[in-house]
């Protein structure tokens, strides 16, 4: 891709443009999420020149399919960037990812995807002949030579497993049992029974000729086993030195306990031992086909998608909480318009109109509704906020309204509020609501600030409230008044708990609807 600029981030990279890559961008993409995909160009089967067992695009060229791939992605926004990538650091959230051609760009997730490089044994010719005559895997090419003479190189104690599988295919199968490797005997007799012919000794080399056709193996007694196809068990191993210096190390792959090359481990979710790096396809699982590696790639893109959707949620439950229980929020709120009536609140009429007047604390007093009333009815009020701007509005009110000599302001935050010795004969806080419980440990602050013989009385909004429409996603911030019972030790005396019905005007429509507050009054022992 041209035209990308330098320093550019994306939610997702990804190392890798196989099938596991590219699949994996293909679920992030149709997310809307912003994708890079790097891709080295040499897909694993890239030696062979058809791909098979991939429903719908049967015997497709493998670098046909990845075209196709990289076509279909690009319609979803995803960019694909010829290139390696050799460095990576940062943590989940801003990795820096360069390139060996000097591409830097950040990403908030990794996903690795770039399969495993195969060795194969020392034998001289070999290698030339991968993925041509030269196979590993019945389910890929098993079926191209079906009938035909195939040797199996029995690098290890599994060998057996291929000469079972590849007989199968053909009745023609020969097993060479390198030196130094044992076969279990029950393997052995297998062989025998359906009818794999074994030999020994590491072969020397592989005959071609015409042509550079393969004639078959020369072995280790100077014989030559003519053959059409030579199987073997390469070693495949995962390449992520760029994922070393974050703690991200390869591990021997097992099947039926024995050890094969080596893959990045995964959580069934495709994360690493690394938050935020994650990994997909025969980079973690060197048994997957091409189709199990894209199915496993699109897993994983949902699973980063998942996570990025969390970490975007909590960070807007953040925001949102911020807004409802932070000071700067409110002094905002009291900085403007008035934004209530200046009424007093309907509990502490109905409980307090019969207390004789002395000392109260009014606790999240806004703009002084309650504080005026109780000093209007002779009450000496400390009114008391976390915002500066709703104490300059009481102030003022208590001044208009003649009762400036009975309100005292006071600027305090109730979760760390500490009277200090200091005590009122009533302290009433309305509506103060908490996430998480946290207004036990509130109204525990609170009873500590009244005097023997005093009242406290804490209102909230009953959790009943959320059925009414009102208080959306408020579940989590509102209490019974019964759970804050356990705030008050025995020298309480509880003489209002309760969930007390009442309307209230519907702030949109106007409509009159039915909701509840949680009243708690309660009595210290004088
Ligand atoms: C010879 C052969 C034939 C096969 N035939 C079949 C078959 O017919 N059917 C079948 O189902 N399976 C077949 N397989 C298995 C198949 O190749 C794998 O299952 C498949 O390739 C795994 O896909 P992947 O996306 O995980 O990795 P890959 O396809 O290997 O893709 C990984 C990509 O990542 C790139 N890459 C690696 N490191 C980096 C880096 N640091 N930066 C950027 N890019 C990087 C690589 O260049 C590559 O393009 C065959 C395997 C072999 C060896």
């Amino acid at each position: 891709m041209d035209g990308m600029s330098d320093d550019m981030t994306f939610d997702v990279v990804v190392v890798g443009g196989g099938v596991a890559g590219l699949s994996g961008a293909m679920a992030l993409g149709r997310s809307r999420r912003s994708v890079l995909v790097i891709d080295a160009g040499e897909p694993r089967n890239a030696p062979a020149d058809h791909a098979h067992n991939y429903l719908g695009r049967e015997g497709v060229p493998p670098l046909e399919l990845l075209e196709i791939g990289r076509a279909e992605v690009a319609a979803y926004g995803v960019e694909v960037l010829a290139d390696r990538v050799v460095g990576l650091s940062g943590e989940a959230g801003s990795f820096l990812v360069t390139t060996e051609g000097g591409r830097r760009v950040t990403a908030r997730r990794i996903l690795v995807t770039g399969g495993v490089t195969d060795e194969l044994p020392d034998v001289p010719g070999l290698a030339e002949r991968w993925g041509k005559d030269v196979l590993h895997c019945p389910y890929c090419h098993g079926w191209e030579v079906r009938d035909q003479r195939i040797a199996v190189l029995g690098t290890t104690p599994m060998a057996g497993h291929q000469g079972l599988l590849f007989r199968q295919l053909s009745d023609d199968v020969t097993l060479i049992v390198f030196d130094g490797v044992e076969l279990p005997v029950e393997e052995v007799e297998k062989m025998a029974a359906i009818g794999v012919k074994i030999v020994h000794g590491t072969p020397q080399e592989v005959v071609t000729g015409d042509g550079d056709a393969l004639v078959g193996l020369r072995l280790a007694d100077g014989s030559v086993l003519e053959r059409d196809a030579i199987v073997v068990a390469s070693q495949p191993h995962v390449s992520v030195d760029y994922l070393g210096p974050l703690g991200v190390e390869p591990a021997p792959f097992e099947m039926n306990g024995v050890a094969y090359g080596s893959v990045v481990p995964v959580e069934p979710t495709g994360a690493t031992s690394v938050p935020g790096i994650f990994a997909a396809g025969n980079a973690t699982d060197i048994s997957m086909t091409l189709i199990a590696s894209a199915a496993h790639g699109v897993r994983v893109g949902a699973w980063i998608n998942a996570e990025l959707a969390n970490e975007e949620a909590a960070a807007a439950v953040a925001e949102r909480r911020g807004s409802l229980f932070e000071r700067p929020a409110w002094e905002e709120r009291y900085s403007g318009d008035k934004v209530w009536s200046g009424r007093v609140n309907v509990q502490l009429a109905a409980e307090a109109a019969d207390l004789p007047p002395g000392q109260a604390l009014d606790i999240g007093c806004g703009e002084g509704g309650d504080a005026l009333w109780l000093a209007e009815r002779g009450w000496q009020v400390t009114a008391s906020d976390f915002a500066e701007a709703a104490l300059a509005r009481v102030t003022e009110h208590a001044a208009e309204a003649g009762v400036g000599g009975r309100v005292e302001t006071r600027l305090l935050d109730v979760r760390t509020f500490e009277p200090d010795g200091e005590t009122w004969d009533l302290v009433t806080a309305h509506f103060v609501h908490l996430p998480d419980g946290g207004m036990v440990d509130v109204v525990r602050r609170l009873a500590s600030a009244v005097a023997p013989g005093g009242t406290l009385l804490v209102v909230g909004h009953a959790p009943s409230d959320v059925h009414s429409g009102l208080r959306h996603g408020h579940d989590s911030f509102m209490h019974t008044a019964d759970q804050l019972l356990p705030a008050l030790g025995e020298e309480w005396q509880v003489e209002v708990c309760e969930s007390r019905p009442r309307t209230q005007a519907h702030p949109e429509t106007g409509e009159e609807i039915a909701i509840a507050d949680a009243v708690l009054r309660a009595r210290l022992q004088g």
